[in-house]
């Protein structure tokens, strides 16, 4: 809890100590909600779920008497938990089934940061003693396969790799197929990101998907967001969805923005797990996602 804090000391001192703020002076006038309302808005919760959550605490603050600070971070903590649907699976579903290897594509546009989170996500399945094979779709972006390449020998997973420019579903069809071949437990597939337009991306990512399909069934499609980008991040997360089934969301860049309220809009939007947040460039910054962990992070 310590580190998570530190890693959200921005969105803390603007989220989190703004409304501990706020509701510890106890009677709230309209001014004080609305000072409430925009510092929600501030941080990128959205409109519906700010109306959520202020009307909780409108409602929540009259019946529970709230007078000290104590009791306003208690119902804050409830609130904001409670926003954050905590009920959701987050598992990811990386893990073996029945033999064959589980198939899991990392999706998003360029520079979200999905090559560094492939990366990462092998070395956390690594080191829980799954075999993982990478798979570098990405053949747009020049670095991409080499960048994930070192990831992989970094780590300990073979990667599959095309020529440059080459088709990235005859790439992701080899990677899938030598998983199954190799017998491994995983295989993650770094896609491209090109989002020119909708149905430009439909035909390479759709295209990805479904030869991928020919060999084995995917298990998890995972949408990277870039958390300082905003409303831009869940305009894009619109178009991704409709074009494959996002299976959940890796939130990056929560280090260092006063946005971390993305998070809870990003779900509510999308009603897709967020289920791992990227917390910094290094192997080990990256996280499940948890509820109330980030609550208490935001409060502490
Ligand atoms: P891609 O084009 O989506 O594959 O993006 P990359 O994986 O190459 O990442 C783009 C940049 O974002 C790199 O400099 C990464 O180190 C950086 N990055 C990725 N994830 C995070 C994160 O969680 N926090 C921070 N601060 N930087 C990140």
């Amino acid at each position: 809890l310590e580190r998570l804090r530190g890693k959200l000391s921005r969105s803390r001192s603007t989220l989190g100590q703004g409304l501990l703020g706020l509701l510890g002076a106890g009677d709230l006038d309209e001014d004080s909600w609305t000072d409430v309302e925009d510092t929600l808005l501030m941080a990128d919760l959205g409109a519906a779920v700010t109306d959520q959550v202020v009307t909780a605490l409108r409602a929540q603050i009259v019946a529970r008497g709230v007078r000290s600070s104590d009791d306003a971070r208690a119902l804050l903590r409830e609130v904001l938990v409670d926003a954050l649907h905590p009920e959701m699976d987050r598992s990811v579903h990386a893990l073996p089934h029945s033999g064959k290897p589980a198939v899991v594509l990392v999706v998003g546009v360029n520079g979200v940061g999905k090559t560094t989170t492939t990366g990462k996500l092998a070395r956390v399945l690594v080191a829980d003693g799954r075999t993982v094979l990478l798979g570098a779709a990405d053949t747009f972006r020049a670095a991409a396969a080499e960048q994930l390449a070192t990831w992989g020998s970094r780590v300990g997973a073979e990667t599959v790799r095309g020529a440059e420019g080459a088709d990235p579903a005859s790439v992701a069809f080899e990677a899938v197929k030598e998983g199954v071949a190799a017998g491994v437990d995983t295989v993650l597939v770094d896609t491209a990101g090109r989002l020119h337009t909708k149905t430009g991306l439909m035909d390479e990512l759709g295209k990805v998907k479904r030869v991928v399909e020919k060999q084995a069934a995917v298990d998890e499609v995972l949408l990277v967001l870039d958390a300082t980008t905003g409303q831009n991040g869940l305009t894009q997360a619109w178009v991704f969805a409709e074009v494959v089934d996002v299976t959940g969301i890796v939130l990056t860049k929560l280090d260092g923005t006063a946005k971390g309220g993305i998070v809870f809009q990003v779900q509510r939007e999308l009603g897709v797990p967020v289920k791992l947040v990227g917390l910094g460039e290094g192997a080990d910054h990256l996280a499940p996602f948890e509820p109330v962990a980030f609550v208490d992070a935001l409060l502490g």
